[in-house]
């Protein structure tokens, strides 16, 4: 039995919190910690259990350590942004306490995700024989699981991945992101990018656009190439991959009023002066926009995350398609979120729970494909996101 430092009580955040107050056989003592406390606290009160709460600035290692020390967690579940990351990783080294979070590093004044900055404390960890679990959500987290399980048991060789995110919920408002919005706008306004035969391929955003036919009754959606980063780590960790590409649905209002917020630079990460006041306009925007959490109660719909995987199995080529589908209600119903925060809030929990039940414990920085896939796919059908698999007998072009 475990005790687990959460950091970062936003969307993710609560539904981290929820699952593993469920878990109280692996997650016997949880505290849950914030820039702000108040918004600890509201979660706190939303639990069957109790949990401990606090205040904390992750971008400041010392008061992160202080944390820690008083705290004395077996390991942290960075839920925060991930601007925070490496601050955390810091932290854990110090204070001797493994680690597990769900989004890559990001500088905070460059639009650009890399693992190259976690992947560099590969010997920190090992020589301390600590763990970093990295991106333990969804898309990354359970979609590098899926080709990792897909590897193991359905193919000798893997060509080509496509991963499609779809999102067919509706929250009634005009324009809102499921997610922390500077996070989700600096992805979308980035430029496409894909694997392909050793190399990286750029596209303009949205520049590439297929339909695609989703299962559960969701039907026919456009979908639109982005650059996530499972991609860079599945390219590295499985070499024999020609072709790998993210994609992710989105509707046309969505898209028109996202031309216009870059078309007046409210999309812009460059600081501006305004009546004496320095501010960034996206995180001027964010201020704007819904707060993710509250679109749990508007919305209604599925979510449909899954890998199309193409390759050869005993000399013959395959299609095969795994996924979950998600339901927003069902979600709000469970942990009082949509559908985005739980598909990343859940593997998170089984993440550290591979961790702490010595599943997947071993010193080092790991990617989620690098462990074994089955007691993780197991988990999810255990946890409430239940997958599926079925073979294609055409492939996605
Ligand atoms: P939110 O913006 O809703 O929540 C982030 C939380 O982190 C907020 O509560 C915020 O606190 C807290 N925080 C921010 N900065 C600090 C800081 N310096 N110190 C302490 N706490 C801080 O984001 P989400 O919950 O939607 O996302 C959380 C993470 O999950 C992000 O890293 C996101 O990229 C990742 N994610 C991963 C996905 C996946 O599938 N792998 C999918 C979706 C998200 P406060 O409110 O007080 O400012």
């Amino acid at each position: 039995m475990a005790n687990v430092l959460i950091i970062g009580a936003g969307g993710v955040g609560q539904v981290v919190a929820h699952k593993c107050a469920q878990v109280p056989e692996v997650f016997e003592n949880i505290t849950l910690a914030s820039r702000t406390k108040s918004k600890c606290d509201k979660i706190a009160a939303m639990l069957p259990r109790k949990i401990d709460t606090a205040e904390v600035d992750a971008d400041n290692v010392p008061e992160l350590v202080k944390l820690i020390e008083k705290v004395k967690p077996d390991m942290v579940i960075n839920v925060a942004l991930p601007y925070q990351d490496l601050h955390i990783m810091d932290a854990c080294l110090e204070t001797g306490v493994h680690y597990l979070d769900t989004a890559n590093y990001e500088p905070p004044e460059e639009a650009k995700f890399e693992y190259k900055w976690q992947w560099a404390y590969q010997d920190k960890f090992e020589k301390a024989g600590l763990m970093a679990l990295l991106g333990s959500g969804f898309d990354p987290g359970v979609t590098s699981v899926f080709t990792a399980y897909a590897k193991k048991h359905h193919f000798d060789r893997i060509k080509t991945l496509d991963i499609i995110d779809c999102n067919a919920g509706d929250h009634g408002l005009p324009f809102a992101t499921n997610f922390n919005p500077e996070i989700n706008i600096r992805e979308i306004t980035a430029n496409g990018r894909y694997w392909e035969n050793g190399e990286w391929v750029t596209t303009k955003p949205m520049e590439e656009k297929r339909v695609f036919d989703f299962p559960a009754g969701i039907g026919e959606k456009d979908i639109y190439l982005l650059y996530h980063e499972e991609l860079e780590s599945l390219s590295k960790h499985f070499p024999e991959i020609e072709r790998a590409r993210f994609w992710m649905t989105f509707g046309a209002s969505y898209l028109k009023h996202l031309e216009v917020l870059q078309n007046v630079g409210m999309t812009s990460i460059e600081p501006i002066e305004f009546q004496g006041q320095e501010i960034v306009p996206i995180q001027f925007l964010k201020a704007l926009l819904p707060d993710p959490a509250s679109l749990g109660p508007l919305t209604k719909g599925k979510t449909c995350i899954g890998n199309i995987i193409r390759g050869t199995k005993d000399g013959e080529e395959k299609i095969y398609y795994v996924y979950n589908i998600s339901d927003h209600q069902e979600c709000y119903k469970e942990v009082q979120s949509q559908a985005i925060s739980y598909t990343t809030g859940v593997p998170a929990m089984i993440g550290a729970k591979m961790m702490l039940e010595g599943k997947w414990m071993k010193p080092g920085v790991w990617n989620m494909e690098q462990l074994d896939p089955d007691p993780f796919m197991e988990d999810l059908n255990k946890y409430g996101l239940p997958w599926q698999e079925t073979w294609l007998d055409k492939p996605f072009k």
